[in-house]
């Protein structure tokens, strides 16, 4: 399987967007591709989380699958369902200085690509989709838990059978239903003949041009995102199973596993090889950090993780959950060193610079003679470069930890007044 990102870059053109989406291709070769695009609203997590998860943790066997999971990216960081006005209005007509045009122009590139098959646009809607008007919530104007078709079928496509397929994909959700009340329906807004906002959307743009493509929503009104990320969950293995693609995934897909693994937010990495950060524990706000003075440059395997300029430093994002505030410190970055000798409860071993040294104890590291290590959170009289000292967790200064639990800390070298990177010590 190849798993290839294509844009994650920062847009260079001042008019654009901050941050562009970026595709991940989940390919066997063979077989119809379904193509999954989440985050066109930043203001409804369920259509973004899932696809995030859906990367980390399956495995395409057969068949093709094409991930998007950030499509609005710089108002998935602000919780805004459009910072640059309403993208899903944008498909039909789009001004050439609008800020999204970029991302509109590319995005509708890929959903025409010839190997596309069918491409779903995630969402979390309002209320519950009702065809029988109940109350303000349970009505036929509702958009959560349903999948939207444009129309009831697509002549001349494979997947073109929408209503068919919907109800099909409806009726397998309504097999995982926390609440009875969550039940999911087809909504058909007849796009052409009824529904003039909807001729601008993502989807009608994609029936024009011959793709067959719905919406699939959850509810805003669901608080509880694990429940809202495992429907769209299920609701990508039923559509990969009409599809013939087949999966594995590395859990077992119930509410428990989802929401446990809604708070593993990956890593942060600062290339090359400078600091590896576990984000899931991370303190609200770190001090002292260091950072390039030629510019921030990251990556992160989680494709929500972005880190923003703020006034004192940058800020770290999952998605729309603000994860750490950093006070950053700018030096020169100095790349002569790639490994240093540590020893942890006594056992000698290398270290790469950039990774993780795990401790049960205690540890010391050595640097060569012209670097300098400094433990932040440890402080030995005296002295000024902390190689081969050996500490114990107990002398830490809890204030200084990277993580809320106090069990990570950082070990910085540097020569002269050159950065030349980090390693985090994890204590059990
Ligand atoms: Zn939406």
């Amino acid at each position: 399987m190849k798993k290839l990102l294509i844009a994650a870059l920062t847009a260079l053109s001042l008019n654009a967007a901050n941050l562009h989406f970026s595709l991940h291709k989940m390919e066997t070769g063979k077989g119809d591709t379904l193509f999954i695009i989440g985050g066109i609203h930043g203001n409804e997590p369920g259509g973004y989380f899932a696809p995030m998860l859906f990367l980390s943790h399956y495995k395409i066997t057969e068949g093709n699958v094409w991930v998007v999971p950030n499509l609005n990216f710089d108002s998935i960081l602000q919780n805004q369902r459009g910072i640059y006005g309403d993208m899903n209005r944008k498909f039909a007509v789009i001004k050439k200085d609008d800020k999204d045009k970029e991302i509109v122009d590319d995005i509708k590139k890929l959903m025409l690509d010839p190997k596309v098959s069918l491409i779903l646009n995630l969402h979390d809607g309002h209320g519950f989709y009702r065809p029988i008007p109940k109350n303000d919530l349970f009505n036929p104007k509702a958009w959560g838990q349903a999948f939207i078709i444009d129309q009831q079928a697509l002549a001349g496509t494979k997947y073109g059978n929408l209503a068919e397929i919907a109800s099909k994909v409806a009726k397998k959700n309504n097999i995982v239903l926390q609440e009875d009340v969550h039940e999911f329906n087809v909504k058909n807004t007849q796009t052409k003949d009824e529904d003039e906002a909807m001729r601008q959307s993502l989807t009608y743009f994609a029936i024009q041009n011959k793709k067959p493509a719905m919406a699939v929503e959850t509810s805003k009104n669901i608080s509880d995102l694990p429940t809202k990320v495992l429907y769209q969950l299920k609701s990508f293995e039923e559509f990969m199973q009409l599809m013939n693609i087949k999966y594995k995934r590395d859990f077992e897909l119930n509410l428990k596993n989802v929401t446990a693994l809604l708070k593993e937010y990956g890593e942060l990495e600062i290339p090359p090889h400078k600091i590896k950060l576990p984000l899931s524990d991370l303190k609200p706000s770190i001090g002292y950090f260091p950072i390039d003075a030629k510019g921030l440059v990251y990556k992160s395997q989680n494709p929500l993780v972005a880190v923003i300029k703020s006034k004192s430093g940058y800020d770290v994002y999952n998605g729309n959950i603000k994860v750490s505030s950093l006070s950053t410190q700018s030096y020169t970055f100095d790349d002569s060193l790639k490994e240093v000798e540590a020893v942890s409860d006594g056992k000698l071993q290398k270290v790469a610079i950039g990774s993780y040294l795990n401790v049960k104890n205690s540890f010391k590291i050595n640097v060569p003679s012209d670097y300098r290590l400094n433990i932040i959170g440890f402080s030995k009289k005296g002295a000024e470069n902390e190689s081969g000292i050996e500490v114990a967790k107990s002398e830490f200064d809890k204030n200084y930890s990277l993580d809320k639990s106090a069990k990570i800390y950082r070990a910085e070298i540097y020569k002269g007044k050159s950065f030349c990177g980090m390693v985090v010590v994890k204590f059990d």
